[in-house]
């Protein structure tokens, strides 16, 4: 043991300075199943309390779904429990290709290979298929596990200004000499809710001759008109090299991801890609309830049908409400207060009210852009919606940010 007086006193300094910064995470524990209404502590703060859930990925309500805590069941009793390989040596069950089959029939692609995570996909996807002679662009506003796969790979690295066609395709430009290149974006932005460009990317992707990746982690399974994501919705279904998505938001919530598209890069990927060949795959309960979830999807978009309805009504009540939102049809709705004190207060009242948000602010967000994030999911009712905008007023009211 190397715990020396001085690796304590850095570490508690570390933490102090956690404790002293605005950023310091303290953890609410949900003592229910996630869904709508849920029973949540605030450990020495406040004791047990009912509150409406306004901040899961829990788009489609599939968290705790009768039917796909039912599949899970069963891909227990049928599949057991754990795989105890990595998919090369044994890990491999007849249920993960079958999901793999079944998001490249979803998703509109080639082929499908699984990781433990999305943030195992991305941290797999970049080595695997690139080297120092390649070169990939970035936005600058990529979600981490982008950022991490990139620093894992020898490739050249542009950061180009975000959603800045622009500047992307300065750099495109520039990075010609290299072999290849590679445009990397999320699909949708979790801050804003905001959409990557893709018709203009796969316009650039083309002109230059680079491969075209986007990270759909909060787009699958309920944007675009079956939910495919965002290819869907903007009519390019086959025009992606490569998605890498989560099964952890939309599609039930559990854990999982992958990485989708030409059959080529997958076929490189089941050889070279790190995470997937030195780590575990998904479990058998998570792959069955994962495939149930896509199967859900397919007989039907009465889900996200109704999350589009839910969207709209609370993106129109809250504006008529008087707030401040940043337009646009993602179930994301940033409510700006544009004050990192009066974003903290106002969470804090909105929980009183039985209103489960959270308030990001600087230096989450730029300074000034301190915003309270509201997510909608199909599993809100009507009432759900409408509690929720009257205690904003309320609260919005008592503290002056609206009159
Ligand atoms: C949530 C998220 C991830 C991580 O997904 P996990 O499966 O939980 O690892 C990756 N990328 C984006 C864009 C995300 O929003």
């Amino acid at each position: 043991m190397s715990k020396s007086k001085k690796v304590i006193e850095h570490y508690r300094q570390v933490i102090d300075e956690f404790k002293t910064s605005n950023i310091c995470k303290v953890e609410r524990v949900i003592l229910s199943p996630q869904s709508a209404d849920i029973d949540v502590e605030f450990p020495q703060t406040s004791p047990t309390k009912k509150v409406i859930n306004f901040c899961a990925n829990n788009y489609l309500g599939l968290s705790n779904h009768p039917a796909v805590v039912d599949a899970a069941r069963k891909g227990l009793e049928q599949h057991g429990y754990g795989m105890s390989s990595v998919r090369f040596i044994c890990g491999t069950q007849d249920i993960h290709q079958e999901l793999e089959q079944k998001v490249s029939k979803f998703l509109g692609t080639e082929d499908t290979i699984l990781y433990s995570s999305c943030f195992d996909a991305n941290g797999g996807v970049f080595e695997a298929l690139l080297g120092e002679e390649d070169v990939i662009l970035s936005d600058e506003l990529n979600h981490a596990s982008i950022i991490d796969g990139i620093r894992l790979c020898k490739a050249h690295r542009y950061r180009y200004k975000h959603n800045d066609m622009n500047d992307l395709e300065i750099h495109l430009q520039q990075s010609m000499e290299r072999r290849f290149r590679m445009i990397a974006t999320d699909g949708v932005f979790s801050m804003d809710g905001e959409l990557a460009k893709l018709h203009e990317l796969i316009k650039l992707a083309e002109k230059y001759d680079a491969i075209l990746m986007v990270d759909d982690s909060h787009a699958t399974g309920f944007i675009g008109k079956k939910g495919r994501g965002t290819h869907e919705h903007f009519g390019v279904l086959d025009k992606i090299d490569l998605i890498t998505t989560t099964f952890g938001k939309a599609l039930g919530g559990a854990s999982g991801g992958c990485v989708s598209g030409s059959k080529i890069f997958i076929d490189v990927l089941r050889q070279k890609s790190r995470p997937y060949i030195f780590s575990n795959t998904v479990s058998p309960v998570v792959v069955a309830g994962t495939i149930k979830a896509i199967e859900l999807l397919e007989q039907s978009t009465e889900l996200r049908d109704k999350l589009e309805v839910n969207t709209k009504y609370f993106r129109q009540k809250i504006k008529e409400a008087g707030f401040e939102i940043v337009d646009g049809f993602h179930p994301i709705v940033p409510i700006m207060i544009h004050d990192a004190k009066l974003v903290q207060q106002m969470a804090r009242d909105l929980y009183d009210e039985g209103i489960y948000v959270v308030g990001f602010f600087y230096p989450i967000v730029p300074k000034g852009k301190d915003r309270i994030r509201v997510q909608i999911s199909a599993i809100h009712e009507k009432h759900h919606i409408d509690k929720a905008v009257d205690a904003f007023a309320k609260v919005g009211r008592k503290l002056g940010v609206i009159k």
